[in-house]
């Protein structure tokens, strides 16, 4: 009877020790996001824990956004794989011209509605497959489903301190193994809001940028302090990139419509128009086309393949993209405004454009070290989560594992 006793507590001790074993191999993917991080804001000298971690792994030329290169719709492509077409966002504010409903930043009851978001964003490719995942912030984390949003999440308030994000990525690697997340999110605003109101060349920006990185050698640290230093793949990334507006580069939309009723959809640097039909459609289009100064024009049907936006339909009949510098004003009333804050950079513009390139940094067990390489696509980046995570990306997605799959061991 004790021989079996005996017996059945090895046996019980050994699985336990494998489990934990086992446990201990999982990896861990932490991606943190810096708002409107242009590409070469890290050749500035500012920035020396970036640096640091590019000495330590990877470093891409840039990270090229998707169409347009706005927030929401980049955020949401970084975690789908696929281009805003087909993952819903196709804006951060647009209507459901059907149902007349519209999806805005800022709105939280949109922002939180699960029907927006099409496709699988990486927290629920992991639920699915047993990997917790958390966040401390992401746009697109905050659905109303519980299945469809990371494990751990937190509502989105712009006010709270980089270092309450940092310790909550701390706080969420220190819980029992069986409660503690793999694949995290962590998100910073400072480069985007300085950006906008000072521009890519001011000193404030240069200020965000070193606060940034200064958090980032904050976060490593306490990383090594709770012996995870090793452990986790960091990867470093920004949704887009920033350029200065220019002076004289207001279009004044009001002013060529004249008394036309014709309802704008977006301003800066992009609009759509819904027209009524053919005849409309014709008519608004060689309007516009005949006072392109500042922005080109293009029936939906034409907008050139490459920016990937065109099967989706919320996307309107006609779509007018500014050049980089120039913004769409719609009314006299946005004229004042903007006359009155100045802003001095935006983006949103044709992503293919290096002003609009973000970062592409990572390190951590998965990565090559001291590795170098060129411009990467951000919906890449989900399938190589998913390849570090060991789990299954869903199929149907815009992104090719292969083509970012060098920066892995
Ligand atoms: P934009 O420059 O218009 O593309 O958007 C940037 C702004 O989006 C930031 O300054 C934040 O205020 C806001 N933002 C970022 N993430 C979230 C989020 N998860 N929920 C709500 N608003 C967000
Ligand atoms: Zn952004
Ligand atoms: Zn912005």
């Amino acid at each position: 009877m004790k021989i079996f006793l005996r017996l059945f507590l090895y046996i019980a001790i050994a699985i336990q020790l494998s489990a934990a074993a086992e446990a201990a191999k999982k990896p861990y993917v932490l991606i943190i996001s810096l708002d409107g991080f242009r590409w070469d804001y890290p050749d500035r000298g500012l920035t020396p824990n970036i640096d640091q971690l590019a000495r330590d792994g990877v470093r891409a030329l840039s990270l090229e956004s998707v169409f347009p290169s706005k927030t929401f719709p980049n955020h949401f492509s970084i975690a789908t794989g696929l281009y805003p077409q087909n993952h819903g966002l196709i804006n951060n504010r647009f209507e459901n011209p059907f149902t007349k409903e519209i999806y805005r930043v800022g709105d939280t009851v949109s922002v939180r509605n699960a029907k927006w978001y099409r496709g699988e964003p990486l927290w629920e490719t992991a639920k699915r497959q047993g990997v917790r995942s958390a966040s401390f912030f992401w746009p697109g984390s905050e659905m109303n489903l519980d299945y469809r949003r990371p494990t751990y999440f937190k509502r989105y308030d712009g006010s709270v301190i980089h270092e309450a994000r940092i310790q909550g990525i701390i706080d969420w690697l220190q819980l029992p193994e069986n409660l503690r997340p793999h694949l995290l999110f962590l998100y910073f605003s400072d480069t985007d809001t300085q950006g906008h109101r000072f521009g890519p060349d001011s000193p404030q920006i240069n200020e965000a940028i070193a606060l940034l990185d200064e958090k980032l050698g904050l976060l490593r640290r306490k990383l090594a302090e709770i012996g995870m230093a090793g452990k986790v793949n960091i990867i470093l990334l920004s949704d887009h990139g920033m350029t200065q507006l220019k002076a004289d580069g207001l279009i004044l939309l009001h002013k060529i419509l004249g008394n036309r009723k014709i309802k704008i959809s977006g301003y800066g640097p992009l609009v759509q128009f819904r027209t009524s039909g053919q005849k409309e459609k014709a008519e608004l289009f060689n309007l516009l086309e005949k006072n392109q100064k500042g922005y080109t024009v293009y029936l939906k049907e034409d907008f050139p393949a490459h920016f990937h936006y065109q099967h989706n339909a919320f996307i309107g009949d006609i779509i007018a993209v500014a050049d980089l510098g120039y913004s769409f004003i719609r009314s006299e009333k946005e004229l004042q405004k903007v006359l009155k804050r100045k802003p001095q950079g935006d983006h949103g513009y044709d992503n293919h454009a290096m002003d609009m390139h973000g970062i592409f940094f990572a390190a951590g067990p998965a990565f090559k070290k001291h590795y170098r390489c060129g411009t990467l696509h951000n919906i890449d980046v989900y399938p190589l989560v998913c390849r570090i995570l060991g789990i299954t990306p869903n199929q149907k997605i815009d992104g090719l594992l292969e083509r970012i799959s060098p920066v892995l061991k």
